[in-house]
């Protein structure tokens, strides 16, 4: 009766950590253990994304969180350094306040976009008005004195709230058609009615404030409940907002309706001029084989709508937790394990190409890469990326991985050098094995993907311990191999484009001075 009540006791006091079968080498072992009773993701996720926040390139949190990662790595006995390769135009957000006060009192959902100007500290109150649908150019221009002392409504209204798998589920066949039809045609009348102003986003932003509106007000809906997407503003003098769809939608139609609706806006926020913008490197240094290196790669800035969590919080903590599981389990490994948070992916993988630019010594010595960003699931793709060989040597890493994480993950060989889309692709041009683990998505590309709710409670953290328990183990093979791996290319295949053979990526240098109009 003792021993059951006993056991009893053991199973409460660890029951939500995964369990793997058994492998029998002794490092893997450990890496599995350090990963699974003692895991530091919860921790690190809280601090970066709720204590810190968004990271977007340019902002005191950008600078605020390499600091932090580097103080991480030395609190764990690993060098580390920010390493400066560029500047850009600091911004830091401030507080938005947005209420209806005409013709009811109502609090609005939304936020200003990405490097907005400000209310200079004072609220500014104002009617709004709808970007009017004008037959061409110049009537745009006749109608432009309207907008002054007003909002203007730039984007389209929804006709619907609902995300497509809500309508799949309830509506009638007809209706769900219905529907898309109607949002097809009101999704080309607007694209059709800002076409006519003859103007880009962004001239049509300056015509506006020159014109004398109050603000921009737009909404990027992200086709999904209660999400959009917070990109940069292309205002320069007057605040750009982005509201929720259903506080546009009701202003929307409250001003079609003539109602006049009034708003109260302040919004707060700081140019800060030039910055310098960093990667943050931290290095195990290799015993054997020092000058060579197996690098973990994932971007550290964000887009600032949400605080940045999938996007590429789960990348980021996924690479921290594999460098500190390392240092404590196999501290001493044949090859330099590097790790590379890179700023500025956002704007055209920036930092990780001014790292390729500028350690062609360190590019050339490169065994493998492997980068992680796209959301929070369990790695369930490994492409060869093109490279004749990769099957040799990536498949006889993953032989050591858990089958319960192995066996989720369809690999394709050679596969097809990836063009972009995140860092591992600046190494690649460059001819490094640098490889993609590539995430299940957890409707990634709606709900979180540079959205307001990319936040900490979107994290899958069993699927991110999965993610850091195979880097670590793909990292410790890697640096043990004794054969380095093979760059040879594969022949590509024709494009379904071009109808040309494709050709590998080429090299391209980064923006080392952004954010200037
Ligand atoms: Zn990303």
């Amino acid at each position: 009766m003792k021993k059951s009540i006993r056991l009893i006791a053991l199973i409460l006091l660890f029951p939500a950590s995964i369990v793997f079968a058994q492998n029998n080498d002794q490092v893997v072992q450990q890496i599995i253990k350090e990963a699974t009773e003692n895991s530091q993701l919860k921790k690190l996720a809280h601090e970066l994304t709720d204590g810190i926040g968004p990271r977007l390139v340019g902002t005191p949190q950008m600078k605020q969180a390499h600091d932090w990662a580097v103080a991480k790595y030395e609190s764990w006995g690993i060098p580390a350094r920010n390493e400066k390769w560029g500047e850009w135009r600091g911004w830091e957000r401030g507080i938005t306040h947005i209420d209806l006060v005409h013709p009811r009192t109502e609090s609005l959902e939304g936020m200003q976009l990405a490097w907005s100007a400000s209310t200079i500290g004072k609220t500014v109150s104002a009617e709004t008005i709808i970007l009017a649908d004008l037959a061409d150019s110049i009537a745009f221009q006749n109608w432009l004195p309207n907008v002054r002392g007003k909002f203007v409504l730039i984007s389209m209204q929804q006709p619907t709230g609902r995300d497509d798998r809500n309508w799949e589920e309830f509506a009638t066949k007809e209706s769900l058609e219905k529907m898309k039809a109607e949002r097809t045609a009101a999704t080309n009348a607007w694209r059709n009615r800002l076409g006519k102003t003859g103007l880009s986003p962004k001239n049509l932003a300056i015509a506006l404030e020159n014109a004398g509106a109050a603000g921009i007000f737009a909404s990027n809906w992200s086709s999904g409940f209660g999400v959009n997407k917070i990109f940069s503003a292309q205002s320069t003098k007057i605040p750009t907002i982005d509201l929720s769809l259903e506080d546009y939608g009701m202003l929307y139609r409250l001003t079609e309706s003539g109602v006049n609706p009034k708003v109260n806006l302040r919004a707060d926020s700081k140019q800060l001029g030039m910055v310098p913008v960093f990667n943050t490197i931290a290095e195990i240094k290799g015993t054997e084989k020092p000058e060579e290196y197996v690098v973990l790669s994932a971007h550290f800035d964000s887009w600032d709508g949400g605080t940045g969590a999938t996007d590429n919080g789960t990348g980021t903590i996924t690479m921290l937790e594999a460098m500190r599981i390392l240092k404590k389990v196999y501290p001493n490994p044949k090859r330099t394990i590097l790790v590379g948070h890179w700023g500025s992916e956002e704007q055209g993988l920036n930092g990780s190409r001014a790292f390729v630019e500028d350690n062609p010594e360190i590019v050339r010595n490169i065994q493998a890469l492997f980068n992680q960003d796209n959301g929070t699931g369990r790695v369930v793709d490994l492409s060869g990326q093109g490279f004749l060989h990769a099957y040799n040597y990536l498949s006889k890493w993953l032989q050591a991985v858990p089958n319960e994480i192995r066996s989720e993950i369809k690999s394709t060989f050679p596969g097809t050098p990836g063009g972009g889309g995140s860092d591992y692709a600046s190494f690649l041009a460059a001819g490094v094995p640098a490889f993609s683990l590539s995430s299940l998505s957890w409707a990634y590309g709606t709900y979180t993907w540079h959205t307001n709710r990319d936040t900490y409670d979107k994290i899958v953290f069993d699927d991110v311990q999965k993610n850091a328990i195979l880097t670590a183990i793909l990292a410790y093979k890697a640096s043990e191999d004794p054969t380095p791996a093979s760059r040879e290319k594969s022949i590509l295949p024709i494009s379904q484009r071009t109808g040309q053979p494709m050709s590998w990526p080429s090299p391209r240098s980064p923006i080392r001075k952004g954010g200037v109009n």
